[in-house]
């Protein structure tokens, strides 16, 4: 096939999905975009204004950011004020409320907090401060994760000292659970799916669950959700993999494994959401001394969720952005109330930017 007839055939398939998304008419259908990066493209790409009205998209709990709870951000808080460690992060993470403030807010009470780009890069960090001891925040999904034990793996044939992980990370079977009543379709996560390979999304599918796993560009996108529509009135559950060129069925063996290593599935709480069973992943006992809870034993936190905030109904799906009385009020990118305002892939960033 020459290049101008590949041309020809992708653009014919896009409208062909086009049509499909814009002309549906029937029983509603619900598709929820678990993954925080989903929710942006689509709406930067405009895909929402193409959809018929009989198709709703329900943001999900896929951003990480968004998911991390209150407590969390104290914790971090009272290892940089009380304990004096220099706190190394991610940006999205130090503009996000705690109970009392922020990290940003912190810093003007004598916190060090430090951003970084990766794992690593906090790892590094810490071997060139030996003075200070450095705690990276280490959040994220199983696409995050194996870089934070890499960095682990780094500190420990260093023989570093002042490292430490203060763990978030989450895995998303147990939020794929979680979310079922409020959605007819998972657009599932393609990073994800791409570490974990399609066995979660064929549980879910032996619950009766329908979805599609998706890449990130406007045909990848466009071509998931129309398999939804065409799929879905089929009535029968279904799963497709449209985005084989990186999700495999087996995924990532070699990443998995690196995790399994280092980590061990616990539970976990979510912002908003509360505590899943074996929804998180923590280090194991043999690596507690690179375990900032255990090396500097911080206290149980309980944090308080923001008044009025409702990013956990938003994380749930069970109201969109708009909803929240303080959206584009109270809580803008500027100055966020919630989590899901901050985050470069959460809904009400991405409704107020875009919607
Ligand atoms: S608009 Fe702000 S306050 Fe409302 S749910 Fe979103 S983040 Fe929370």
């Amino acid at each position: 096939m020459t290049d101008t007839e590949k041309k020809n055939t992708l653009s014919g398939s896009l409208e062909k999905a086009r049509k499909i998304l814009s002309t549906y008419h029937g029983p509603k259908i619900r598709i929820m975009e678990v993954c925080g990066t989903h929710t942006h493209e689509i709406f930067r790409l405009g895909i929402r204004s193409l959809l018929s009205e009989d198709i709703t998209l329900i943001s999900g709990p896929g951003c990480p950011v968004c998911v991390t709870p209150v407590s969390y951000i104290d914790e971090a808080i009272f290892l940089a004020l009380e304990k004096g460690c220099t706190i190394l992060t991610f940006g999205d993470l130090v503009r996000v409320p705690g109970s009392k403030m922020s990290l940003q807010t912190a810093r003007g009470k004598g916190a060090k907090v430090q951003v970084v780009y990766s794992p690593l890069d906090a790892e590094v960090w810490a071997r060139t401060h030996p003075e200070e001891e450095a705690v990276f925040l280490s959040v994220g999904f199983e696409t995050t994760t194996p870089s934070s034990c890499i960095a682990l793996e780094h500190a420990i044939r260093e023989d570093l000292h002042n490292f430490s992980l203060l763990c978030a990370n989450k895995t998303m079977p147990a939020a794929y659970r979680a979310m079922m009543e409020t959605t007819d379709a998972y657009l599932y996560p393609g990073h994800v799916c791409a570490i974990q390979g399609l066995s979660e999304c064929r549980e879910m599918l032996a619950l009766g669950m329908s979805g599609v796993v998706a890449g990130f560009t406007a045909s990848e996108l466009l071509t998931a959700l129309a398999v939804i529509v065409k799929k879905t009135q089929e009535g029968k559950p279904f799963l497709v993999n449209c985005y084989p060129r990186v999700v495999t069925e087996d995924g990532s063996v070699q990443a998995r494994e690196l995790v399994r290593s280092y980590m061990q599935p616990c539970d976990s709480r979510w912002r908003g959401i509360g505590t899943l069973a074996d929804s998180g992943m923590e280090l194991r006992e043999e690596y507690a001394a690179y375990d900032a809870r255990k090396k500097y034993q911080l206290p149980e936190m309980n944090g308080r969720e923001a008044r009025g905030c409702r990013c956990g109904e938003v994380l749930q799906g069970r109201i969109t952005p708009k909803a929240c009385p303080l959206f584009g009020k109270g809580c803008t990118p500027e100055h966020p109330v919630g989590a899901c305002m901050v985050s470069s892939e959460g809904a009400c960033s991405a409704f107020y930017l875009y919607g």
